[in-house]
């Protein structure tokens, strides 16, 4: 039985009895198949797992989601049994107890592309992971590879404040039709499904594989001249996977494609991993 947990001095209280290895997955709960691939990950190189479901106020901005943000706490117990030991959902008052609570800057890395778009975005995010690696000490946290510039973020969170966790990749967990699973899929109908296709339509194309950068810079211009109403990109570009910056036309090496377009005004992120060079 996954045993549920609402306040920050249980957590800390059952942190400090637990033995072996604590292993972490971070997330704003409404579970789906992607999140329970992350914590299979976790289970593997962990002997206590905790699972954290909390909506964080703070990386939303104000006109985004965060109300309607879908919400399942009696759904996320039940999908996590058996696989969570601890299910940690605080309110935000018991998060934020403070009017303006301090925040983490992530500096530029937090400026550009889901930065750009959602601005205070990773700084929130950047917030609440440090505060539940302080509360709940873990030897690993598990993030998906789906949210490839907040893992980029986390990562660099974990050096910058020497934080003792070891930070592990998930792939990312896609439906049959290739669609990067996420909460906020649950907004889309049927018609928007179809839509969202184009996004794992583009990348299908470009993953795994090796190509010149001027042939990938010219395959995603290409792509970003298809927006229409029923698929908006907010971006299509290849960066760095560890700074966010984008490639130019003399890069070799390693790069992530990443994209973000809203169908039906719902934001939709996927992102491959590509070799770039001749
Ligand atoms: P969220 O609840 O959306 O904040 O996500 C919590 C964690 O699950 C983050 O580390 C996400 O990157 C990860 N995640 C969400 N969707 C997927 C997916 N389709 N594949 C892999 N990881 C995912």
């Amino acid at each position: 039985m996954t045993r549920l947990i609402t306040t920050i001095a249980e957590m800390r209280d059952i942190r400090a009895s637990l033995t072996g290895r604590v292993g972490l997955v971070p997330t704003m709960g409404s579970l789906h198949d992607g999140h329970l691939t992350l914590m299979r990950r976790a289970r593997e190189q962990s002997d206590v797992l905790i699972v954290s479901d909390f909506v964080n106020p703070l990386q939303f901005g104000p006109n985004e989601d965060y109300d309607r943000y879908p919400r399942d706490l009696d759904g996320d117990l039940a999908k996590v049994d058996g696989l969570a030991d601890y299910l940690f959902a605080p309110s935000a008052e018991e998060m934020y107890p403070a009017e303006e609570p301090f925040q983490v800057d992530v500096g530029r890395i937090g400026t550009v592309f889901e930065g750009a778009m959602r601005p205070g975005h990773f700084n929130g995010v950047a917030t609440v992971v440090l505060k539940l690696f302080t509360i709940i000490r873990p030897d690993i946290a598990v993030f998906g590879q789906k949210d490839a510039q907040q893992l980029a973020v986390i990562r660099r969170l974990v050096r910058d404040f020497n934080v003792p966790v070891d930070i592990i990749p998930a792939p990312i967990s896609r439906e049959g039709s290739g669609l990067a699973r996420s909460s906020r899929n649950a907004y889309l109908d049927e018609d928007g499904r179809w839509h969202a296709l184009a996004l794992s339509g583009l990348l299908k194309d470009l993953s795994g594989r090796r190509m010149p950068a001027p042939e990938l810079l010219h395959a995603l211009e290409q792509a970003r001249a298809t927006s229409s109403t029923d698929v908006q990109w907010d971006y299509a570009e290849a960066v760095d996977p560890a700074t966010f910056e984008p490639i130019d036309s003399s890069f070799t090496g390693d790069a992530v494609v990443i994209v973000a377009a809203r169908v039906q005004g719902v934001r939709l992120l996927d992102n491959a991993e590509i070799t770039v060079g001749t």
